[in-house]
């Protein structure tokens, strides 16, 4: 079956466009797929709109819109197996990771399934016994939907079901390098009922089709999770347009530890923070900022434990973690190792890929450790989405705090002590979208993930995810028109 779906039809690309893809834990090529071209993403946009325009969705009932939803989370679960091998395939994660993303898709389509029923429409009191005022909330029309390649389901997952919830229609674009199970959630969209025209699915590359994706006066909203510079490039892109667009730039995240944690479930914490998914998780816990007294301490117990996280394809029985995504992105990785030791970091463990022969096709990169950082390289500053951790100290809570703000982005960033009043007023100081206290990584569908600063703009999740994909008006009725005589003559 051809992976292009528009119109209610799954089609090829118009010029005939396909991609070979790469399972990152073998090298090796184990499908190809339909990549479409500008005109294909036209086709698409142009439907969402004719649909919105014509169509039944955005006038379907709030409780049938909610029943899909449901629907659909059924045959995620259904599907569970058949859906977590494909992640996995495709990203190269454990199996294990891939099936607690098909759970955590399911919850955020239950979720919105739910949270579309919630009455936000209101009337409100203007004073007058002859006006009826009211606020109602409304679809923006047909949304751009933009995912990236480290959790494709997932994060695709936040954008669609709020999208569909509010009554939009949708082009969704996952990202060329991973984007099997986005065919798969069309499909089960398409199976529990999404008419034509409502869900359309491109796939092909950023430069390819992305223009027409975010530039096209058909286009109300374009919703990205991706890197900075292209985040960019789609603000800018959408301008003209004046389009709604919300992006999500990914973090550089810091990991406050005080003297006063337990050694042991630190060390786990910030384990688990930075080496979850090969680092490749938007908020990972990159910058630990660590108590001097026992940062000694902490490197030492993290250096220990980080040669042993198991290593295989993500398929293997008793893998921890998998490969990087790519051999493009291994390599990016790679020059961040080069740059932190260029830049007198000290390297405690890792930095090179792993010696095992058995790893040596697929894009493996060792848990890297720097110690002794400071906030002016490269490697501390810049996000490089893989596998190291940078250690940086202080002596001061002002100085903790001081550390953990200095950076262009504010994703998410955590605290760990235990003094809980300390760990609610540094909680407080951070700016950062998500904070963390003796915890790092945790998320839930009913609370709102999202950047400050250059970590991006608006919020997915939570009653505010649906919000982005609602347009609010404002009905005013007057009940006995007469003269007001404001102009005398
Ligand atoms: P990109 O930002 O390039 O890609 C993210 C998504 O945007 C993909 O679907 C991509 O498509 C698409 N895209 C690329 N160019 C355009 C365009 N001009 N218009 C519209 N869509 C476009 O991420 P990369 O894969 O290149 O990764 C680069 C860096 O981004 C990573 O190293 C990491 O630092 C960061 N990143 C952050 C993520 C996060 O969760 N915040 C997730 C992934 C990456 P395609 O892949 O087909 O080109």
């Amino acid at each position: 079956m051809p992976e292009l779906f528009v119109d209610g039809e799954w089609r090829a690309a118009a010029d005939g466009g396909t991609r070979d893809l790469v399972d990152p834990g073998t090298g090796r090529v184990f499908c190809t797929v339909d990549e479409a071209g500008a005109t294909d993403a036209e086709a698409a946009v142009l439907a969402a709109r004719r649909c919105f325009d014509e169509g039944s969705w955005p006038a379907t009932p709030v409780a049938e819109r909610a029943a899909l939803l449901h629907r659909t989370a059924d045959l995620l679960q259904r599907d569970r197996e058949e859906i977590a091998h494909t992640e996995t395939t495709d990203t190269g994660k454990t199996l294990a990771e891939s099936r607690i993303d098909v759970d955590d898709v399911t919850a955020v389509f239950r979720y919105y399934a739910e949270q579309a029923l919630v009455e936000v429409d209101r009337t409100v009191d203007v004073g007058r016994d002859d006006v009826v005022s009211r606020v109602v909330h409304l679809p923006v029309g047909v949304c751009t939907l933009i995912a990236p390649w480290n959790y494709p389901l997932l994060q695709m997952s936040w954008k669609v079901a709020p999208a569909l919830a509010a009554g939009n229609t949708v082009v969704l674009k996952p990202s060329e390098v991973t984007p099997l199970t986005t065919v798969l959630l069309v499909r089960l969209l398409a199976e529990a009922g999404a008419p034509a025209g409502a869900v359309n699915l491109i796939l092909g590359g950023g430069a390819a089709v992305g223009p027409t994706l975010t530039t096209h006066p058909a286009v109300d909203l374009v919703s990205f999770t991706g890197g900075l510079v292209t985040g960019r490039g789609i603000l800018e892109a959408a301008a003209p347009t004046v389009k709604r667009v919300t992006v999500e730039l990914g973090g550089k995240n810091p990991n406050i530890v005080f003297a006063d944690v337990d050694l042991d479930t630190a060390v786990d914490v910030v384990l688990t923070g930075v080496f979850l998914h090969s680092g490749q998780v938007c908020s990972s816990g990159t910058r630990l900022i660590v108590e001097d007294s026992i940062a000694d301490a902490l490197v030492a117990g993290v250096a220990e434990r980080a040669p042993r996280i198991r290593f295989g394809h993500g398929m293997a029985e008793g893998v921890e973690s998998g490969p990087l995504v790519s051999a493009a992105h291994r390599e990016k990785v790679e020059s961040y190792v080069a740059i932190g030791l260029a830049e007198g970091a000290r390297l405690v463990t890792g930095g090179k890929r792993p010696d095992d022969p058995a790893l040596q096709d697929g894009f493996f990169f060792e848990p890297t450790v720097f110690d002794h950082c400071d906030r002016s390289m490269r490697v501390v500053r810049e996000e490089n989405f893989g596998p190291i951790l940078t250690v940086e100290r202080f002596t001061t809570e002002a100085e903790a705090i001081e550390l953990a703000n200095d950076t262009e982005y504010g994703l998410a960033g955590g605290v760990q002590t235990a003094d809980v009043a300390r760990g609610e007023r540094v909680a407080a100081a951070l700016r950062h979208g998500t904070v963390w206290i003796n915890d790092f990584g945790p998320y839930v569908p009913q609370a709102e993930w999202g950047g400050m600063k250059m970590s991006g703009n608006g919020r997915e999740l939570g009653p505010a995810g649906l919000a982005e994909y609602r347009e609010t008006k404002h009905v005013w009725r007057n009940t006995t028109p007469a003269v007001a005589g404001w102009f005398k003559g």
